[in-house]
């Protein structure tokens, strides 16, 4: 099998939300980088998020300003620039808000709680307190006595922000490698990376000789931990069962859609619903997630099914789910190991010699991470951008991933009634 020599600046493993954003950056400022994939675009986590948009308010919920609550508060305007505006970078412009808003609903038991956290100076300008003609339609119902505030929080279809990223990266910046041969790293004496190596039975071999190695693969970091021996590359699973109600699109006629967090007693929310539309647009799903989610780890699929319709019927009374097929959708967050396996507040990454790891913890950090490496980055090639622009034929024939279904349109999941 041939062999074929290149060079890049920049190398990145994981073709995941933070990998595509860190791409799009990295080239803005004249970098020629090279993604590696081995599934598809966004398969992990990206695909299974809810695509809020956390503007931070839900992490200021114990009182304070939490670190994870200061980084996110610029994120909502930053993903609407680049959703509306067409001379961004990365532009998003095909892709799709699905809701402008999120809400924030307590019941009745914590209704004075919730009263003074609104009141609170942090909060004022981020969350409008709604009356009750002014409550969204999924709340529209006598049972339901307790408050309703809306947060400058969007939702975002996560699928459209991936096939957006597609669209704008040319063969050859973005490669898939099957799972089973992946690439190989060969250090020299001063790097643990000097070259990657990548073949593909179809269509040959390629050396990537690179200054720098970026992971951002997610659950896939773990692999570094291993070969490199350093602590700081160490990773923290967060497993979710997630719950799916798939109704008819016709009969949400009723309560429209929810994109909502429902309180409860602690700083995590009950639940946090959000809706989508499944690839032929026939049916909608209520994506639920928050605390049930994450006690949903112990309970069975049935179990799981069981505990959300409950939870439902007394969060969301106006919702008819009797008309509702239900799923479950276990996947794990993947985040750099925390003491006591406390959830980071912020994103992170580290560096050992020429390799950083990074994670965005949220999809929402995405474009705060790729800014942070970046200025990161430029301190070390302060010289122009060395690595030359070869794109010989076998980049341009090199197979790309294409965009994860979204879990809702997975063939292999179970719907019941
Ligand atoms: C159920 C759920 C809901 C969430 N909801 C939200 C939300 O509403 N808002 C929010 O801000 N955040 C949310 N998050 C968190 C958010 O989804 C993640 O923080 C973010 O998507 C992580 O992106 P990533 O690019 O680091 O990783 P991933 O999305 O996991 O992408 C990693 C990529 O690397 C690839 N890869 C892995 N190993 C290799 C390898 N060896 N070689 C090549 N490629 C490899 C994978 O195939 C994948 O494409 C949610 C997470 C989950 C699980």
């Amino acid at each position: 099998m041939n062999t074929t020599n290149i060079q890049r600046d920049i190398v990145i493993i994981g073709a995941g939300i933070a990998g595509l954003w860190l791409h799009a950056r990295l080239k803005q400022l004249g970098l020629h980088t090279l993604i590696i994939e081995n599934k598809q675009l966004g398969s992990g986590q990206t695909i299974a998020s809810q695509g809020i948009i956390h503007g931070g308010t839900k992490y200021t919920l114990t009182g304070k300003i939490t670190a994870a609550a200061q980084s996110l508060t610029d994120m909502p305007r930053t993903w609407r620039h680049a959703i509306t505006s067409v001379t961004n970078t990365p532009d998003l412009s095909t892709a799709r808000i699905l809701a402008e808003h999120q809400f924030l609903c307590s019941d009745a038991s914590l209704a004075s709680k919730f009263t003074a956290f609104a009141a609170g100076k942090v909060i004022q300008a981020k969350v409008t307190a709604l009356t009750r003609q002014h409550h969204p339609a999924f709340l529209d119902h006598q049972s339901f006595r307790g408050n309703a505030y809306q947060l400058d929080e969007p939702v975002i279809d996560v699928s459209s922000v991936l096939q957006a990223f597609q669209n704008q990266t040319p063969a050859g910046e973005i490669l898939l490698v099957d799972e089973a041969n992946g690439f190989t790293i060969e250090s020299d004496h001063q790097h643990p990376v000097a070259v990657i190596n990548l073949q593909h039975s179809a269509v040959g071999a390629i050396r990537i000789h690179t200054p720098h190695l970026i992971f951002t693969a997610g659950l896939g970091n773990e692999m570094l931990a291993p070969i490199l021996r350093h602590e700081a590359f160490k990773t923290q699973r967060r497993p979710l069962q997630m719950t799916l109600a798939r109704f008819p699109a016709a009969s949400t006629d009723q309560f429209k859609f929810v994109y909502s967090h429902f309180l409860g007693r602690t700083a995590l929310p009950r639940a946090t619903i959000t809706t989508h539309f499944t690839k032929n647009s026939n049916q909608i799903v209520l994506y639920i997630g928050g605390e049930i989610a994450e006690t949903g780890i112990n309970r069975s699929r049935s179990e799981q099914i069981a505990a959300a319709k409950k939870l439902l019927t007394q969060i969301l009374p106006a919702v008819p789910l009797q008309a509702a097929d239900w799923a479950t959708y276990p996947v794990d967050r993947a985040e750099p190991l925390q003491q006591n396996n406390q959830r980071p507040d912020n994103a992170i990454f580290t560096e050992y010699g020429n390799i950083i790891a990074a994670w965005p913890t949220k999809l929402a950090l995405a474009p705060y991470l790729a800014d942070e490496i970046a200025t990161h980055l430029q301190t070390k090639t302060k010289s122009a951008p060395r690595n030359s622009t070869d794109h010989p034929e076998i980049l341009k024939n090199w197979p790309r991933p294409t965009v994860a279904p979204a879990p809702w349109d997975q063939e292999d999941l179970i719907w019941t009634k």
